[in-house]
């Protein structure tokens, strides 16, 4: 097998049912998610959302809501006064050029207010079934320690590199398992390299094994 059906393979074994872990119930409400995600976990969103979600459920409901309603609900989120500020200016724009439905389309998501590429890519994948490969701080640092990326690579070339790498078919699953890899096996600090399955092939310098 070469590296990269190696990887296939094992990240397989290891997540096989590696899926998006913010909690939603319509593309709306996984669009806001992702974006109350910048800088903060998934389990601190998920603890807001269902308060959030049940006030504002939807675009036109969010899109009424003034700065001051919305904080309280966000607080103990980091950046919470600008993602107040940005899910409602999002709210509203996809009211007004949308019909208040999220759009499936990379150049308009992008254009949205607070959304960049790599929100645009989870909502593609995971809202419409799109490939595309996030890139988060999990994706880039695993990539970079099993050397599918340099490590000075920016993420976005971390993403045109690993698109390249794997097929396409594989994107949008690989990555979440890139994602619970590095948020449950290759943690930032204390990996768990003693019982790594891709020891052999990663780079990180403090990689150690007992
Ligand atoms: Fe991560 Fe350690 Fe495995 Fe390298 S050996 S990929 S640092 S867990």
């Amino acid at each position: 097998m070469n590296k990269i059906d190696i990887i296939l393979s094992t990240l397989e074994s290891m997540f096989p049912n590696a899926h998006v872990e913010l909690d939603h119930q319509s593309h709306f409400q996984l669009l806001v998610a992702v974006a109350l995600s910048a800088q903060t976990t998934d389990k601190a969103v998920n603890k807001v959302t269902p308060a959030l979600f049940h006030q504002f459920p939807d675009a036109h409901a969010l899109s009424k809501a003034d700065v001051d309603e919305v904080k309280p609900f966000i607080q103990s989120i980091g950046l919470y006064h600008n993602k107040a500020k940005n899910i409602i200016a999002l709210a509203k724009e996809l009211v007004e050029k949308f019909h208040g439905d999220v759009p499936s389309d990379r150049a308009s998501l992008e254009a949205l207010p607070g959304v960049g590429r790599k929100t645009a890519n989870v909502v593609l994948s995971n809202a419409f079934n799109i490939p595309a490969l996030a890139v988060d701080t999990h994706v880039d640092r695993v990539s970079k320690r099993l050397r599918l990326a340099k490590k000075t690579d920016s993420v976005l070339v971390v993403e045109q590199k690993l698109m390249k790498k794997f097929p396409k078919e594989h994107w949008t699953k690989l990555h979440h398992q890139l994602i619970f890899f590095g948020r449950y096996h290759c943690t930032a600090k204390n990996p768990q390299c003693n019982t790594c399955p891709l020891y052999d092939m990663c780079v990180y310098p403090k990689k150690t094994k007992n």
